[in-house]
Formats: structure tokens, C-alpha cells, sequence
């Protein structure tokens, strides 16, 4: 049953789809199932109580034949080598489908962030950082925050790496606090870009997006800012909203801003005012216009997607449909903005970080925004171009679109 295969055996099997449509030759698609290079690392760590513990590492630079690589770093009690890999192959697809000239890459380290002081984080930080340094740096693979990982880790992890070559070298790593080198439009840049997408599905299906209504499964970063984003940039209706304690709903339409301020009180959406409880299994088959999961993978499994009434799921979370769903959703007729082009608007204006790191220039937040919707509106149709040529699914148009980029480069390299 492929909902219960591990990540990596999914990113392989969507690999191999993608390639059987394309008759990719063999040797490309031999390349493209394993990573490059993977390192892993054990880091000694000086804890507050004076022992050294050591916690194990991965860097996982999966392919660079269209530049640097690229990915985020986690810190997960339960990191394993196929996540990071898996990851790492969707750090591929995802900048290749948006055009940006970089390879795909990702990081993990096993450890519980939440038992352990800002001291020892610090200590883990630089030390991951002293173990993976030499395979990183501005040219060759550049890291980012991602799960528990912070603006200030980043900071911690420039600072180290800037230490060993000797020189301030800030294009290092992006997500950086804005005073070290920061981009502006970082904090809502994956719900601003998923945004653009949306409002492009809503051209070609001919929908009005200031008659809509959305329902968002998560509130945190990517979702309350997607909230506020729609009724902002659409004057869409939003009618729900979740996180991990439950949902609510309000036919007449939520304030984004108050229901954050009531999540921020109180700790959750569960309980504002003048709304009705439901489920977060309610939430995701509600009769809405535009279903944003941006909570959690396998939300949406062959047991739920037949009932999903939404025109457009955008999915702001990562992994958020089974393949499974993927073709019952697309039988049915809906229309899903697939994760690794809908959630690409953060890697993008990190790309941006990197580009204003290099020249030393810093731009505005309207330039930031612009060049977001260039190059999301751009990513969006070259996708839909393979979806209307090739009728397949959109998540494997967004393949067919990356794996191609990919090929077309290692071929021009002369790899293959
Ligand atoms: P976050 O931690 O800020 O928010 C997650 C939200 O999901 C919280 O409100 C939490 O309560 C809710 N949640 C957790 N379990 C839930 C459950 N069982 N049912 C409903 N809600 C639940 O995380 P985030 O940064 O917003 O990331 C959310 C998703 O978006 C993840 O899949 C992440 O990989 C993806 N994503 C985020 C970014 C980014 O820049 N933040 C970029 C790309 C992809």
C-alpha cells in the first residue's frame, strides 16, 4: 500500500512515473533515483552539565547538474537517512520547476530541540557545521532553516562557517535574521507564492476568486498567512481554519488577523468567537472553493479524497496527498496545485537572499513581491502547459517539467 511506503520509496516511484512518460534513458534515470552524495556525521556536543553527547548528522546533496545545491536543515527525534534523502530529491524537482539555478539538498540531525538549552543548540549548530563544512559554502550547497530550525540558528551556523574559510561569507546560508544579511518578504513568501499560484488555477478554470471561499487545514506559518493573503490579495471569504486541537467555521467568513491574535492568546483556533467547532476531517471535505492543506503529510488518502468537494487543493504543506488521492482527486475533477511548485515561494525569495548576499545589495519588499509573482505565475504555466499536452495530473506535469530541466543539463554536461 503506498500510504504506508516510507518517503523516499515515494519520491522514487513518483521519479519513475514521471520517467516512463518521458522514455528518460536509462542512465538518466539511474542517476536521478539516488542521490550524488550523502554524508553522514557524528557531532560530540558539550553539554550544560558538562558531559559531551554525541548526536548524529546527514547532509544529503541528492543532484547539482543545474547549480549549487539547496535544502534546509531539520532537527527531529525521528530524522532518518530516507526523509533527508527524500527531501533532498524534492529540493530537486522543486527548483528545477521554478526555474532557479540551483540542485536540491537537505539536512537532518537526530535530536529533540525542545529538551535541550540555547546553549547546547548553539554548540550542536557550530558543530554540525564543523562536520559538514567543507562539503558546503555559496557555490557549491547552501543550507536553510527548516523543521525546529531558526533565524538564529542560521546565524550561529554562518557565523561558524565563516570562522573556518575566514572571511564573512553570508551567502552561505539563507533564512538568515534581515541585520546578518536577511531577506526582506521572508515570512510569508510560501503562502504569498502559493497565493500566486491560486489566483493563476482560478484563471484557467474560469473561477472568481472575490466570490470564493477557502478553508485552510493548519495555522501557522504557511496557513494564517495564506488566510490573510486570500482575503487580502482576492477579498476571498475564508469559512475555516484548523490546527492540531481542532477546527472552526463561520459561513459569514473568518478576520484572518483576529482568529491569529485568539490562536496567539490562547494557544489555538479552537474556541474564537461566533464560530462553530468542527474536525479537522470535516474541514477537509467542506463545500469550498479552494482547500489549502498546510498542516501535515497524508492528509488527503484514498479514503477521504472521494468525498473532497473543493474545485483547487493547494498544498502549502509538503506531501500533504497520497498518490492514491492524487488519482481519484484528478478523476473527479479537481484541480491540485501540487506541494513542490505551490510551496515554492519560500526557497524563491531565499534565492533571492542569496543573489542580494552576493551582490551585496539589498532590495525592496515590493521588488521582492514582484520577482515572486514573476516567477511563480512563469513556474505555474510552464506546468500547466504539460498538464493540457500530456493530460495527466498536475503533480506529474510539475514533474515532467523538472525531471526534463534536470535531464536537459546533465545531458549538456555530458554526464549521460
Ligand atoms: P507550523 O509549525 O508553523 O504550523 C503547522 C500548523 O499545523 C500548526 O498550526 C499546527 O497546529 C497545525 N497542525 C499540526 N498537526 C495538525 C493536525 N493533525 N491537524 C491540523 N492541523 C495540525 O509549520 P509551517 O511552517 O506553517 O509548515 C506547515 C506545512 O507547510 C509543512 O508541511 C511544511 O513542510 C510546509 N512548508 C512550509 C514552509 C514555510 O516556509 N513555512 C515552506 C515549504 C513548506
Amino acid at each position: 500500500m503506498a500510504d504506508k511506503l516510507n518517503p523516499f520509496e515515494i519520491a522514487q516511484r513518483q521519479l519513475d512515473e514521471a520517467a516512463k512518460i518521458l522514455k528518460l534513458d536509462e542512465a538518466s534515470h539511474a542517476i536521478l533515483r539516488n542521490p550524488l552524495r550523502e554524508l553522514h556525521v557524528e557531532i560530540p556536543v558539550k553539554m550544560d552539565d558538562g558531559t559531551v553527547k554525541v548526536f548524529q548528522g546527514f547532509r544529503v546533496q541528492y543532484n547539482d547538474a543545474r547549480g549549487p545545491t539547496k535544502g534546509g536543515i531539520r532537527f527531529h527525534p525521528e530524522e532518518t537517512i530516507d526523509t533527508v534523502r527524500a527531501l533532498a530529491a524534492w529540493m530537486t524537482w522543486k527548483t528545477a520547476v521554478m526555474d532557479i539555478p540551483y540542485g536540491g539538498a537537505k539536512g537532518g540531525i537526530i535530536c529533540n530541540p525542545k529538551a535541550m538549552s540555547e546553549k547546547e543548540l548553539e554548540n550542536l549548530a557550530r558543530g554540525y557545521i564543523r562536520a559538514i563544512g567543507r562539503f558546503i559554502g555559496p557555490e557549491k550547497d547552501i543550507p536553510a532553516p527548516d523543521v525546529y530550525t531558526t533565524p538564529q540558528i542560521m546565524a550561529w551556523m554562518m557565523d561558524e562557517y565563516s570562522k573556518i574559510v575566514g572571511y564573512n561569507a553570508f551567502g552561505v546560508i539563507t533564512g538568515k535574521p534581515i541585520p546578518l544579511g536577511g531577506s526582506l518578504g521572508r515570512g510569508d513568501a510560501t503562502a504569498r507564492g502559493g497565493m500566486y499560484t491560486v489566483r493563476e488555477a482560478a484563471r484557467f478554470l474560469g473561477i472568481d476568486l472575490k466570490e470564493a471561499t477557502f478553508a485552510i487545514q493548519g495555522y501557522g506559518n504557511a496557513g494564517s498567512f495564506g488566510a490573510i493573503l486570500a482575503k487580502e490579495l482576492f477579498g476571498s471569504k475564508i469559512v475555516a481554519v484548523s490546527d492540531s486541537r481542532g477546527g472552526i467555521y463561520s459561513e459569514k467568513g473568518l478576520d484572518p488577523h483576529a482568529v491569529l491574535e485568539h490562536k496567539r492568546k490562547t494557544g489555538s483556533v479552537v474556541d474564537f468567537p461566533g464560530t462553530t467547532p468542527i474536525t479537522n476531517e470535516e474541514l477537509l471535505e467542506l463545500d469550498v472553493t479552494v482547500l489549502v492543506p498546510a498542516a501535515l503529510e497524508n492528509a488527503i488518502t484514498a479514503e477521504n479524497a472521494p468525498r473532497i468537494k473543493a474545485r483547487i487543493i493547494a498544498e502549502l504543506a509538503n506531501g500533504p496527498t497520497t498518490p492514491e488521492a492524487d488519482e481519484i482527486l484528478h478523476k473527479n475533477g479537481k484541480f491540485v496545485i501540487p506541494d513542490f511548485l505551490c510551496n515554492a515561494g519560500g526557497v524563491t525569495v531565499s534565492y533571492f537572499e542569496w543573489v542580494q548576499n552576493i551582490n551585496g545589495y539589498y532590495w525592496s519588499i515590493e521588488r521582492v513581491h514582484e520577482e515572486l509573482d514573476k516567477k511563480m505565475t512563469k513556474a505555474f504555466n510552464d506546468v500547466l502547459e504539460q498538464y493540457k499536452e500530456r493530460k495527466v495530473h498536475p503533480r506529474l506535469a510539475a514533474y515532467l517539467v523538472a525531471v526534463q530541466r534536470v535531464v536537459e543539463a546533465m545531458k549538456l554536461r555530458g554526464w549521460v
